[in-house]
């Protein structure tokens, strides 16, 4: 073996770089392909918040967990579920310590960019049938239209009657789809700047084309998609005012390469996270502190509402926690500990300019830390301090986790947040921690599988520390 130089001993020694995870441990690319197996279903199952919430405890409810009760007496290793609104979900496998000695929180969200149906969808215009949508968190629109689309979501009869609707992901089911500009007719169209290549009230989803045989209707083929409507789930023009209808790319999740190493879907941010947290939290038999495993949602709109972070739900399920063990909550909070589990921008090498390379995170270099996101000068940030980065570095370095660290693109590029800073202002220790995503937010997302898997195993490392 070729004898290494004092300086190649030194080099060794004292930088730090990061490398492909096939170079650095070969045996996990077999495992990250069989870990996204399951991946890649749930993905195609969970278009929606709802259907993610759902399947998660679904999946939670096979593996032991029960329905948390306040007033329950809980021992180590019992597993709970709260269901808040069926759009979002803790699981929480009680730990061998007491919550004064604080919780260890992992926190995905459940909600992916997409179209809502308005309040009063339906229109005809020159005898085509539309929805009316209006965009839920930060899309590129001009990538919505001319894709399959499916729609799925709840509609609250008057009656109080609860109906599912999802239409489109059969293979024989039909599809909806927005129209866009034949290129020879678009001299104007191509002066447009990117946020209104298509503009938000273009965003119009073509339902149906034949009239209602009847002469004497006026919008005759917006009465045959109302007539088809109700003909299948009961429903009129006015019980669309108490739904909640949501448009999606139509599809499952895909390997992508010829060497199969990539998943491409919607909504990876952040079901790739909820995912991989959910393997952990499952797999997590008898911690020694008290897991608490949260799939919010409303994150890609700031957080707001009842299910998402913003809320108190979860500070509330932690109050109940250490009301039962005699616990003060505030001592609860400050010894409890979070990842905020959510996806950062992997480096694109057909856009490299938005990046910078030193501190951008990459395909299949592992589990991406992020000690803060925000924009401008640092604006908007949680800022994970040293001591936590530490901590969790050493932990992940402790039980060979193949880590990197990103930051979400060059300084003044732009930015962003995650529900970091909302579990950090409850006075908790937070990190991002998550995959790398190419193309995010757009109806097909692009992520490597063993970055997938290496999150997982940093989640496992986490809630078992
Ligand atoms: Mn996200
Ligand atoms: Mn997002």
């Amino acid at each position: 073996m070729e004898e290494k130089t004092k300086g190649k001993l030194l080099e060794e020694m004292l930088c730090y770089t990061t490398e492909h995870i096939a170079k650095a441990d070969e045996s996990i690319v077999a495992k990250s392909m069989e870990f996204c197996e399951g991946y890649k279903d749930f993905l195609t199952a969970s278009k929606t918040e709802r259907l993610a919430a759902a399947n998660i405890l679904d999946i939670a409810k096979a593996n032991g967990y029960v329905e948390f009760n306040p007033d329950g007496i809980y021992s180590a290793g019992d597993k709970v579920y709260y269901n808040n609104r069926g759009k979002a979900v803790i699981l929480s496998t009680i730990g061998k310590q007491s919550v004064d000695n604080g919780v260890n929180i992992v926190v995905s969200h459940i909600d992916s960019p997409r179209l809502d149906l308005k309040p009063n969808p339906l229109y005809e215009n020159t005898e085509i049938a539309y929805f009316k949508t209006h965009y839920y968190g930060g899309i590129k629109k001009y990538q919505w239209a001319t894709i399959p689309l499916a729609i799925h979501g709840v509609v609250i009869k008057t009656n109080g009657e609860r109906v599912d609707i999802h239409i489109g992901e059969e293979a024989d089911d039909p599809v909806f789809c927005i129209t866009d500009l034949l290129p020879h007719l678009a001299k104007d169209q191509r002066e447009r700047k990117l946020n209104d290549v298509i503009k938000g009230e273009e965003l119009n989803v073509v339902i149906a084309s034949m009239p209602y045989p009847d002469e004497n209707v006026k919008e005759a083929v917006k009465l045959t998609a109302l007539a088809l409507l109700n003909e299948k789930y009961g429903i009129t023009e006015r019980e669309f005012i108490n739904a909640e209808l949501e448009v999606v790319p139509a599809g499952g999740a895909r390997d992508v390469g010829l060497d199969r190493s990539m998943v491409g879907a919607y909504g990876q941010d952040d079901r790739v996270c909820a995912y991989t947290s959910l393997m952990a939290e499952i797999e997590t038999k008898m911690p020694t502190k008290t897991t608490v495993s949260v799939y919010a949602d409303k994150e890609e709109t700031g957080s707001n509402g009842t299910t998402g972070m913003e809320s108190d739900f979860v500070e509330h399920f932690i109050t109940y926690l250490s009301q039962m063990q005699n616990v003060n909550i505030v001592t609860a909070l400050s010894k409890s500990k979070c990842l905020s589990a959510d996806v950062n921008a992997g480096y694109d090498p057909t856009f490299p300019d938005v990046m910078e390379p030193r501190n951008a995170s990459y395909m299949n270099r592992g589990v991406v830390i992020t000690k803060y996101t925000g924009s401008a000068g640092k604006g908007g940030t949680n800022d994970s301090s040293a001591e936590f980065m530490a901590e969790v570095t050493n932990l992940l370095d402790a039980k060979n986790v193949i880590w990197q660290t990103g930051e979400l693109g060059k300084v003044d590029m732009g930015g962003g947040g995650t529900v970091a800073k909302f579990v950090s202002q409850r006075n908790i220790d937070t990190v991002d921690v998550g995959v790398p995503v190419l193309s995010m937010h757009a109806p097909f997302e692009l992520t490597a599988k063993t970055d997938v898997y290496t999150t997982y195993q940093a989640f496992l490392a986490f809630l078992n520390r």
